[in-house]
């Protein structure tokens, strides 16, 4: 495999500079993901697609021709989108999703369908229909998920960069267990539209690059209102390019000392106290903070997401979209062999676990507790961002885990998102970026830290992600 060597900058550059033209790009990005065989991150790619738009790119424009991979849940007109899944195998989507189509204004060019956790539901890349994804810097390990293939067909030069999708971390975790910088945006900031929901209140869009100027540029190019997402936000646009060469003297970054936690892997403390450091030494001040519903997070997270996920998947029952059973013996056999035929057992386990949180009799216990709770930790979050600019912690307590390694135990699976889902829980945006690797057992796993900032201060996370030199 010949891997694509350079950023997106620094192929915007050399498209300008007229060293190489789009079409010659687009052949390279295609014969990468060609290639690309040993960490399975794609489901789909098509050249010839990509090469048509290459024919027409523009490389004075912000993205200059350059082809992008992104997430098999995002739609790109006459493509396939799967989500992993099999209940959507033969579906070709009649439309862009409009983080799509402002990519393609931008010059982007969409390439390649990135492998996922079947429905986004997942933290490991192995609830794929269409085989597990390996982690490019240690294929013995997961890649994280649920953006698997977007995070390692950036790490392993399969990709430029990619689009991936956050609804409780998928963006920020996988970028930290494959060493690469992961965005996920506002709330609002990036359209919905055309993402194939998961739980509409949680679910984000956003950038994994290979650095944090890459994760500003696209940024730049996907966000704005949308009038076709009801939860888009008519906010002004951040300018992210130009929080690239700010410094950080005298910005206050919040540790919360829920975050420092015994639980955490000791090469991500070591992680976070390195970040400090270097924190300090550039100028900005570390102030203690706390979240004190910490705790209560993935429990409410779990119930959230399953009650809205079993409530969006219900769409999928062999009508409208994809797949349909062969024989079915009346109208409920054909709903109910489609789903048990279509759906892998993590998504089944959520469409269950949802319908029963919501259903009569354990709404209260369960889906109104939860939103109470989601409530207070956005309180939380408010009381901290009165004191602090930003706020430092882990991505993930521990590097990648072996494959298999959380087959056995799906609630340690869930657990370890703990770092990852208050963002989504809060709208807040979020960014993880590659700080330091374990190195136990022989396997350099990259680790990752993460910054978050107050509603559309995506600008923060981008002067600190480069301030790091990142
Ligand atoms: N790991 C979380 C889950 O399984 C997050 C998934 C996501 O962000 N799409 O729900």
């Amino acid at each position: 495999m010949t891997p694509l060597t350079g950023t997106l900058a620094e192929w915007r550059t050399r498209l300008r500079a007229g060293e190489v033209s789009p079409t010659e790009l687009v052949n390279l990005a295609a014969d990468a993901i060609e290639a690309e065989q040993s960490f399975n991150s794609f489901i789909s790619f098509d050249r010839e697609a990509a090469l048509e738009l290459a024919a027409k790119a523009d490389v004075q424009s912000p993205l200059a021709g350059i082809p992008i991979a992104v997430k098999d849940n995002i739609n790109v007109l006459g493509q396939p989108t799967r989500c992993a899944s099999k209940i959507l195998a033969p579906y070709v989507s009649p439309y862009d999703a409009t983080s799509v189509s402002l990519m393609k204004q931008a010059g982007g060019i969409p390439l390649g369908r990135t492998n996922m956790d079947e429905f986004a539901m997942g933290a490991s890349g192995e609830n794929s229909a269409y085989g597990l994804t390996r982690n490019p810097k240690a294929p013995e390990h997961i890649p994280g998920g649920s953006s698997s293939g977007s995070a390692a067909s950036v790490a392993a030069g399969a990709a430029i960069a990619s689009l991936g999708s956050d609804t409780g971390g998928s963006i920020r975790q996988p970028a930290s267990h494959c060493g690469i910088v992961g965005l996920k945006p506002t709330y609002g900031r990036v359209s919905r539209f055309g993402l194939v929901a998961f739980a509409s209140s949680l679910d984000q869009i956003g950038p994994m690059t290979q650095t944090v100027e890459d994760a500003a540029i696209l940024l730049q190019a996907i966000s704005g209102f949308d009038p076709k997402d009801s939860t888009s936000i008519n906010h002004p646009l951040g300018q992210y390019e130009s929080a690239l060469d700010k410094d950080i003297k005298g910005l206050r970054i919040g540790v919360p000392k829920e975050y420092i936690s015994k639980g955490n892997d000791p090469a991500v403390a070591q992680a976070v106290e390195q970040s400090i450091k270097q924190l300090q030494s550039l100028g900005a001040e570390i102030i203690e903070v706390s979240l004190p519903h910490s705790e209560a997070v993935v429990a409410a997270y779990y119930i959230i997401a399953c009650a809205e996920a079993s409530s969006n998947l219900s769409r999928f029952d062999g009508i409208r979209y994809g797949k349909r059973t062969d024989n079915p013996q009346d109208i409920l056999s054909l709903y109910t062999q489609t789903r048990e035929e279509g759906f892998g057992p993590e998504v089944k386990r959520r469409i269950i676990l949802g319908t029963y949180v919501l259903s009569s009799g354990y709404y209260d216990a369960y889906y109104a507790q939860a939103q109470k709770v989601r409530t207070l930790v956005q309180n939380d979050f408010a009381k901290a961002f009165g004191e602090v600019d930003l706020i430092l912690g882990p991505t993930s307590p521990t590097p990648a885990p072996k494959i298999g390694a959380g087959k056995l135990d799906h609630l340690q699976t869930y657990l370890a998102d703990i770092y990852t889902i208050p963002a989504n829980l809060t709208g807040l945006p979020g960014i993880s970026l590659p700080m330091g690797q374990s190195n136990v057992g022989g396997a350099n796993l990259p680790i990752g830290i993460q910054f978050l900032a107050p509603h559309f201060r995506e600008d923060l996370l981008i002067q600190v992600g480069s301030a790091l030199g990142k």
